[in-house]
């Protein structure tokens, strides 16, 4: 790297939007790269919902948890070393079991409810939760009203989203995607300025439908991403998802899932793409862009994958800002 090139990189504020476990990972690895406080991640938190009186918030929380190093890699979704003996009582009284919330995990669900009831707001809770677990990134979660993404089944049924994407394990076909409950959402004043004063917007490899949608679907959102740097990675690997319906939703939306399917969603606000290193070949096909499209190993196993990608993202960044 040359010196200016380098000063670029390791000074850069990067905003990234993300939903949970996809985006969590680059997350990762960005918050490694970066200076400490340089990244801000804003959260889609169009699946909350409640549950036994909790307000859960499944992206938010593998966001978190992630970034605390307290993430169960495994499942790929709530905590390490949990215990799961609520749950087994629960079961036994014959209580709802479709939502598995372990102990450790509850125990926070249990903290953030009570600060909730005494009028705290979710990003005032988040914000404590990585004061907390030592987080120096900053967590946003894209609104602190319900924005619930809501799911019309072809059988023409509406559906929460996590009735959706748990109880009926996304089976059903889609018809339709309605976000922020058919309403219409402002960004929060933090979010807003969050984009507003970055040097580099990513948009992590997210379910575009129902993770990233949400969040570009807050009024003011998208103004600012059509004024500033942006930067995708595709969640899209071979037309398939590694996890969840991304590539499922759109076949049922009648596109064909691939990662230049992904790019063109995004058409309008992004200034660089990356798509896998499997997908060169296919590459060669795609129609020609005006968004610098670049490929790379998407595929993160382990931090150094993570850690690889996030700088591939903020190089790609740079050179576009230094050419331009
Ligand atoms: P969710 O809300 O927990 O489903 O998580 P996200 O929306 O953030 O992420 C789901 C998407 O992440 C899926 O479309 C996956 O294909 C994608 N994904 C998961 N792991 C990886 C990875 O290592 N690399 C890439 N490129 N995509 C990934
Ligand atoms: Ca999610």
């Amino acid at each position: 790297m040359t010196p200016k090139f380098d000063a670029a990189f390791r000074n850069f504020k990067v905003t990234a939007l993300a939903g949970g476990v996809g985006g969590a990972k680059l997350l990762v690895g960005l918050d490694e790269v970066l200076q400490p406080g340089r990244l801000t991640a804003i959260v889609n938190t169009g699946d909350d919902f409640t549950h036994f009186g909790l307000h859960i918030s499944p992206d938010l929380d593998s966001v978190c948890y992630a970034l605390a190093g307290l993430a169960d890699l495994v499942h790929g979704w709530g905590r390490k070393d949990e215990s799961w003996q609520v749950l087994e009582e629960l079961r036994r009284m014959g209580a709802p079991d479709w939502f598995a919330l372990g102990d450790r995990d509850l125990a926070w669900h249990l903290e953030r409810q009570r600060l909730l009831n005494e009028g705290k707001t979710l990003t005032e809770i988040t914000a404590h939760f990585c004061e907390i677990f030592g987080i120096h990134s900053h967590v946003l979660p894209m609104c602190d009203e319900p924005a619930p993404t809501l799911i019309k089944t072809k059988e023409g049924a509406w559906l929460g989203f996590q009735d959706y994407f748990v109880r009926l394990k996304c089976q059903p076909e889609i018809a339709e995607i309605a976000l922020l409950g058919n309403r219409a959402i402002a960004g929060s004043e933090l979010v807003i300025q969050a984009l507003q004063e970055a040097d580099l917007i990513v948009i992590a490899p997210s379910n575009p439908w129902v993770s990233i949608d949400p969040i570009l679907a807050l009024e003011g959102v998208r103004d600012v991403l059509q004024q500033k740097l942006v930067v995708a990675v595709s969640p899209i690997i071979k037309g398939s998802a590694l996890k969840g319906p991304a590539a499922k939703m759109f076949n049922d939306l009648g596109i064909k899932p691939s990662a230049q399917a992904v790019r063109q969603h995004y058409e309008g606000i992004l200034d660089g793409f990356i798509f896998d290193n499997l997908d060169l070949e296919d590459a060669e096909k795609w129609q020609a862009s005006a968004i610098i499209t670049e490929p790379f190993q998407t595929i993160m196993t382990d931090d150094a994958d993570k850690i690889a990608l996030a700088r591939a993202v903020i190089s790609l960044g740079v050179r576009i800002l230094q050419g331009r």
